[in-house]
């Protein structure tokens, strides 16, 4: 596994911190403070390349691969995790989604719009009474000669309400029927097809989280991604991936409050001497350095396998767990160490704070990636 950093991700890096100060950093504690959703940044970030990075050039992407998507998704979570958030869910939940099951015809039409940020998309699996356990949906989609109705609600889904194209888990079979779910990709403005109650969230307050709404929504078949009932197989395929993500902005997180503690440890001074000197104030750095690099190889891992079209499932739990639990144990420290300066606005910990808890929740809980290492390891 090689993981070192390339030139091109550095390019990348400094691009992204370039554009940040300009396009982000000024506005970020407003759109937090109103949870304000700012879709023309998105516009701006696919003209850097990152609404499309694992699409290939061919549709209009960046074509890089998962160590650098890495890279990308940390970069903007060190300076604000909820862009951070709807960049990882565009790129990896629904754009993905397409790209890996759609046909060519779905892929000429969807990709290119996706890549270019011209369009935003949103992936619908979670209901209201089915997280952990989405596999047991109750929205359905009834066929009608050639075309499907959908009806039912989607719930907590990243860009609900702005995103252009959504793509939609529904039941086209009995429950309990492995092969009973179905993907569809439905388009905005489509009749019998919109947004619910945007949600007031405790973190990652600028990534648009609302319902999905289908009242007798009429789908043609052509909307069906990939085979007839091979909707949930698809959706766990697309988590492994997007487990990359999540962990991904865990670490961004993470290094964004170890540099923040850091540089307060060395300023602030107590007793006479710098925080930093006092070996309980070092002791929980060097703690946060070294779970940051744990986390860091074991995504990279999970990256390199992914990278290699081999089946991850395992290492990928494992890296989001361990990378969105870290998360928060690292985002936690580094309020301690700002004492009460960390529990204010005035300083950026505040915000990884309470953007790191949704890293262990979002794309599968940290309980249901022990259940997935669990059963992966004891069937080894
Ligand atoms: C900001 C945000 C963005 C999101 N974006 C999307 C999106 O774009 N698309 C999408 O489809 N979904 C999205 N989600 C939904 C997310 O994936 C779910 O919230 C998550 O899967 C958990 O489901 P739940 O909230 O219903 O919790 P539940 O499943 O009700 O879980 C509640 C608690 O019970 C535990 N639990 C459940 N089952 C078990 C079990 N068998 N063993 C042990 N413990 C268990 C859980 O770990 C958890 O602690 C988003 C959520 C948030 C908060």
């Amino acid at each position: 596994m090689n993981y070192e950093i390339t030139e091109t991700q550095q390019m990348i890096a400094a691009a992204i911190q370039d554009f940040a100060e300009q396009h982000i950093k000024p506005f970020m504690m407003e759109w937090d403070e109103t949870q304000f959703f700012p879709v023309d940044l998105f516009k701006k970030l696919g003209e850097l390349g990152l609404m499309g990075v694992l699409v290939p050039e061919e549709y209009g992407g960046s074509g890089l691969n998962y160590h650098d998507y890495i890279r990308i998704i940390e970069e903007i979570s060190k300076i604000d995790s909820s862009i951070g958030l709807s960049v990882a869910a565009h790129n990896s939940l629904c754009t993905n989604h397409i790209l890996e099951f759609a046909n060519e015809a779905q892929k000429q039409k969807y990709l290119p719009k996706l890549a270019s940020g011209e369009w935003i998309g949103a992936w619908g699996l979670t209901e209201h009474n089915t997280g952990s356990d989405a596999g047991n949906m109750s929205t359905t989609a009834k066929k009608d000669g050639d075309y499907y109705i959908l009806n039912g609600a989607k719930n907590f889904i990243t860009h609900a309400k702005s995103g252009h194209i959504s793509v939609v888990l529904a039941r086209t079979g009995a429950k309990g029927d492995k092969k009973g779910i179905t993907a569809f990709v439905v388009e905005k403005g489509t009749p019998g097809f919109t947004s619910g109650k945007k949600e007031n969230k405790l973190g990652m307050r600028a990534s648009e989280t609302a319902e999905l709404v289908f009242d007798n929504c009429r789908i043609h078949k052509d909307q069906i991604l990939g085979e007839m009932g091979d909707g949930f197989v698809q959706a766990l395929k697309i988590l492994d991936g997007g487990r990359i993500s999540i962990g991904s902005l865990a670490l961004g997180i993470a290094k964004g409050s170890l540099e923040a503690s850091l540089k307060y440890a060395k300023e602030r001074e107590q007793f006479g001497k710098p925080i930093a000197s006092f070996q309980g104030i070092a002791f929980k750095l060097a703690d946060m350095a070294t779970e940051i690099e744990a986390a860091e190889l074991l995504l990279h891992k999970a990256a390199s396998l992914k990278n290699q079209g081999k089946r991850m499932t395992k290492i990928g739990a494992m890296a989001k767990m361990y990378a969105s639990e870290m998360g928060v144990r690292v985002a936690t420290e580094a309020i301690q160490i700002h004492g009460g300066y960390g529990y204010t606005k005035d300083f950026p910990v505040e915000k990884f704070y309470r953007d790191a808890k949704l890293n262990t929740i979002g794309e599968g809980t940290t309980e249901i990636q022990k259940l997935v290492i669990a059963r992966e390891i004891l069937r080894d």
